[in-house]
Formats: structure tokens, sequence, C-alpha cells
């Protein structure tokens, strides 16, 4: 069994439906994990703030737009007479309830269901497209499977006891459902965060579990570099799970960050394929990576660095832990860390409650707030037999204004903390020295690429 994602650009029109329809009908066995299509999400999110807001005309006029998104696709996909009306009457039936739900107040259960439609629609198109031309795939509504627990996070055994209950043991056959959506554990819709049909994939992969997950976009897999700041980039074939999950977060937007974990927990290799050129070999992310090397450089932006200073520190136990239990206390995740014996130093990326930590943390010292930051990672085997090898990356960036370096915290990767204006730089710096200069360098480690 293999599970194959679709994502919304790959699923953009009814081309490029069709030609999806043909990667899925090669195989015999498949659950398929749709997103919505392209831009759909984006304005059901719109959709819902106009509701929230009252603004319900402009709401309706959204939703016309939408909703002749997918009538157009549905004529380009079935012709006018293939269907009773240019709308299968279930889709149909989504937009009149979605018109009579706006009618009524505005309420976050209301949002998500609202958001997961997008999900829902295009899967029904796709499933009765596959149908209409002969090829058989079952529709399966992921809500009956897929959920959440209290801590909001979805549990892989959870998941096989639902797909089981449902499919049997071991299911043979084609499958299609939705990515993204899910239940709460009370029992109402709700989704996997924004890109979250990646981790819908993998998530199933582990439940299944399958022999591996095809994650397909439009672009050919992961690239060692972020290609539009940086020229020459090219693509990696294979990834660590951990190099992976590292490079989802640092801004390599191709994979949702929580995704790799269902997969590397239990060992299930994850193929990043390009929809446009379905034989290239794209990026393959699994356990099995034996080239050694750097393998690539990402940044990402819009990172506030907080500092605290204070003398109290010094030799005093449990003050990481009250500093830390500050931004416990406001949901708000710490990313980079680095440390004195008088001072900390972290980054945030999401500056929601930063007033609020900043009038907390100054009970424990001074602390200074730096906005408009980003960070810098080198992924790859960094410690690897070279002893020098971390610095002389840092050797090579002397000329940026370096305001953090985190290295060590895992074999992985080496972190730099830059102002915003000097992350293309930077990442051009490196790339010049990591990946252009390796063949005047000499340096085998420097670039591994095969
Ligand atoms: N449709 C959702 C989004 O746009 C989920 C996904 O595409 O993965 O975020
Ligand atoms: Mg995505």
């Amino acid at each position: 069994m293999k599970v194959m994602k679709f994502g919304g650009t790959s699923l953009g029109n009814a081309r490029r439906i069709s030609d999806v329809a043909d990667l899925i009908v090669k195989e015999t066995d498949c659950i398929v994990v749709c997103s919505a299509m392209s831009g759909v999400t984006n304005t059901l999110v719109d959709i819902a703030a106009l509701w929230n807001r009252r603004r319900i005309k402009e709401a309706e006029k959204l939703l016309e737009m939408l909703k002749n998104l997918f009538l157009q696709t549905c004529y380009d996909l079935f012709g006018s007479t293939a269907l009773p009306g240019p709308l299968p009457g279930s889709v149909n039936d989504h937009f009149n309830e979605i018109t009579r739900r706006l009618k009524h107040d505005y309420d976050i259960n209301g949002e998500n269901w609202l958001l997961a439609r997008g999900e829902i629609i295009t899967s029904e198109i796709i499933a009765l497209y596959i149908n209409s031309r002969g090829d058989k795939v079952k529709w399966l509504n992921a809500l009956e499977f897929i959920s959440t627990g209290p801590d909001n996070e979805p549990a892989v055994n959870e998941i096989r006891t639902g797909l089981t209950a449902i499919l049997g043991e071991s299911p043979r056959g084609r499958f299609l459902t939705q990515g993204y959506i899910c239940l709460d554990s009370e029992g109402n819709i709700s989704n996997l965060q924004r890109g979250g049909s990646d981790y819908t994939a993998t998530l199933l992969g582990a439940a299944l579990p399958a022999g591996i997950v095809e994650i397909w976009t439009d672009i050919d897999g992961v690239r060692n570099n972020d290609p539009r700041f940086v020229e020459n980039t090219f693509p990696i074939r294979e990834l660590s799970f951990d190099e992976a999950a590292e490079l989802a977060y640092f801004g390599a937007k191709i994979l949702h960050p929580s995704c790799v974990w269902p997969a590397s927990n239990n060992n299930i290799p994850i193929n990043l394929k390009n929809t446009m050129e379905p034989e290239a070999p794209g990026t393959l992310i699994s356990s099995g990576r034996n080239r050694k090397g750097i393998t690539a450089v990402a940044a990402k932006e819009g990172i506030t660095v907080i500092r605290i200073r204070s003398d109290r520190m010094l030799n005093a136990y449990g003050f990481l832990n009250r500093i830390f239990s500050i931004f416990e206390k406001y949901k708000t995740p710490i990313d980079v860390i680095t440390t004195s014996e008088v001072a900390v130093s972290l980054t945030v990326d999401n500056p929601r409650y930063l007033r609020e930590i900043e009038s907390e943390l100054t009970a424990f010292g001074t602390v200074s707030v730096e906005s408009r930051q980003a960070i810098v990672c080198v992924v790859g085997d960094v410690l690897e037999q070279h002893q020098d090898r971390a610095v002389r990356i840092l050797d090579s960036v002397r000329h940026f204004n370096v305001k953090m370096i985190s290295f060590g915290g895992s074999r992985n990767n080496i972190t730099i903390v830059v102002p915003e204006e000097e992350r293309k730089d930077i990442l051009c710096s490196l790339n010049e020295f990591l990946f252009e200069n390796q063949s005047k360098a000499n340096d085998s480690w420097l670039i591994s690429q095969s």
C-alpha cells in the first residue's frame, strides 16, 4: 500500500486534475490524500473573516467566485452532458449549505466546518472524475478516521483503529480522501493547520503502515538553497528524517513541519515528487541516507530575538525553567536558544504575545527585544569526522552581523541568527562556500550531491 498526497497547485485546474488522475490509476493499492484546489483554502479563510465581521455580502461574493472555480473545473472535466448539471449534485449542495450557514452567526466551529469544505469538495470532484473515466477509486471521509486528542495532536494508534474499522486489516484497492481536516477531541470538525495535508499523508502512512508516502507538488523536491534568493540551486536526492525535519521548519516550505515524525517514528520513507515531471526521482527522505556532507542551507525570516540578562542567573538553578514557563503560559514556541552564565538569548517566530512575555520577563532582569531577524541554518552532517567544519562554516560568514550561533544541539545543523536584511547575502555567501567552491577547495565534505 502506498500513500499519495497531491497539493493544491497539482490540482489547480481540470488539466492538472486529469494528470493527477493518470498518476493515481497507475497504482492498484493506494490511499490518495487531496488538498483543496489551489487558492481555495485562502479564499475560505477570507470568507470566514468576513463572516466573523458580519460582512456577509462580501463573503457571498467570494463564495460565488469559489463556486465558479469548481463549476469551471467540473465543466472542463466532465463536459456539460456527462452529468445532469454543471455541478455534481453533492458539490452544489455544499454551496447551498454554505450560503445557508452564512446567514447564521459566526462561531469557530462554523469557521472550521467552512474551511473543511475545500478538501471535501475537491476530493469529491476528483473521485467522481476517476470513476467517470471507468477506473475505480473509493472516496473516504477523513473525518471518520483522522482525529486529534485533548492536546490537539493526532495519534497514530487512534487513526489505525479508525481506518481498520472501515477498511479491514490489510486493505487492497484504490482509496481517496481529504488532507488537512480532522475531528477534535470533542467531535467538532477541525484541521491540522495550514499545509496540514502533508501531515494527514504521513499519519496515514504510519497508521496503515504504508511502504512509502509520496508527496506530490509542482517542484522537483527539496532544493539545497532558497531559489528565490540564490542562483544555481539543485534538488537534493536524499535526506535523512532529521535533516528533513530541520529544513521543513527552516523555511523550505515544501513540507509541513509536523509531517516528518509519523514517518520517522515508523520508518516509512517519504518521496517528494513533481507532478510536472513524474519520472524525475524527486527527494527521498528516509533513515537510510548514507552520503555524508552538507546537504542544504535554508532561512526563515520574521524572527524576534529576546535577550534576558540577570546577575541572579549566576549559579542559580531553575532559572531557565522559570523563563520557559512564561513562554509556555503564552503558548509561544522557542526556536533557537543560547546561554551564558548571566544571560539567555532566544528566538520566537510568533510575536502575538510578545508584549505580555516581555513584561513578565522583566521580573528576572533586563530584557531586550529585536524583531526583523532571520534564522539561517546549515543542514547536513556538520560533525562527522571533520572537526573544523563548523569553524570554517562560521569563518565564511564572519562579515555578517551574526547575533546568535547555535551549534551542537544535534549533529545535523548549525544555526545562525542575522538581521533580516542580510538574509539574501548570507544565503548566497554560504552557497558559494558550501556548494560552488567545492572543486577549487577539494573538500569532499562540502557537498553531498551525488
Ligand atoms: N488546503 C490546506 C491549506 O491550504 C491544507 C493543505 O493544502 O495542505 O493550507
Ligand atoms: Mg503544502
